[in-house]
């Protein structure tokens, strides 16, 4: 099944999502954003007033998180743009490192390939979840590029600045890349694209040509 993943892995703010849409939209593939999962389970602990580093296995019992095509399905509901709250952000990294939290979502997300192509991106993909991934893309940007397109999108907390966000980001990549589990690196057989001084139809292009060299 993983023979038809094309995994894109990489750090907060890296373009991950708008590059992983064009580039499905492209290859007509379906897009999967596992990030929005942690994110899910954030905004459910919100909802139940439980701190995302006091969850328990038993919380998990009253979240259920499944994708219907590319839409993430929370407990049957599409959480949309609620997920994309700051708070969401930061208790979706803190969840993160959880390992049962993990394993929660490691089967909703090997089912999601089903034998059709997808783009998957998040942070242990190519690593963890798909590591026989047919193509595995590393999509990187300097923390100051990362932090002012965060800033372009708004996707950030009233009153945000570059500064502010640039340590935010810096702080979610730390916690992501120093976890005991499934942390954020680069697999060894990933291409790493750094995408700094790249458009997002320069980077969908890079990443299409890998796909096309590996004979997809
Ligand atoms: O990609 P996004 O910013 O939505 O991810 C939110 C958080 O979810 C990340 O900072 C990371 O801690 C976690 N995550 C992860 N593994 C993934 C995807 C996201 O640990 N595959």
């Amino acid at each position: 099944m993983s023979s038809t993943v094309v995994a894109i892995d990489g750090p907060a703010g890296a373009g991950k999502s708008s590059v992983a849409k064009a580039l499905a939209a492209r290859m007509n593939f379906v897009h999967i954003n596992t990030g929005s999962l942690y994110r899910a389970i954030a905004y459910a602990l919100l909802q139940m007033n439980v701190a995302p580093e006091n969850i328990t296995p038993e919380d998990l019992e009253h979240i259920s998180l499944a994708f219907d095509g590319a839409r993430l399905l929370l407990n049957g509901v599409d959480p949309g743009e609620n997920l994309r709250a700051p708070e969401c952000a930061a208790g979706a990294s803190a969840v993160a490192k959880i390992p049962f939290v993990r394993e929660f979502l490691l089967p909703v997300q090997r089912s999601s390939a089903d034998g059709q192509w997808i783009v998957m991106e998040g942070r242990d993909i190519g690593t963890v979840i798909f590591p026989d991934a047919k193509v595995k893309i590393f999509l990187t940007a300097s923390a100051a590029v990362r932090a002012g397109r965060r800033l372009a999108q708004g996707e950030c907390a009233p009153g945000a600045t570059l500064e502010s966000i640039q340590k935010e980001i810096e702080a979610r990549d730390l916690q992501d890349s120093t976890r005991a589990t499934a942390p954020l690196k680069a697999a060894d057989d990933a291409v790493v694209v750094d995408c700094s001084d790249l458009s997002l139809e320069e980077t969908v292009d890079a990443i299409a040509a890998v796909i096309k060299q590996k004979n997809c």
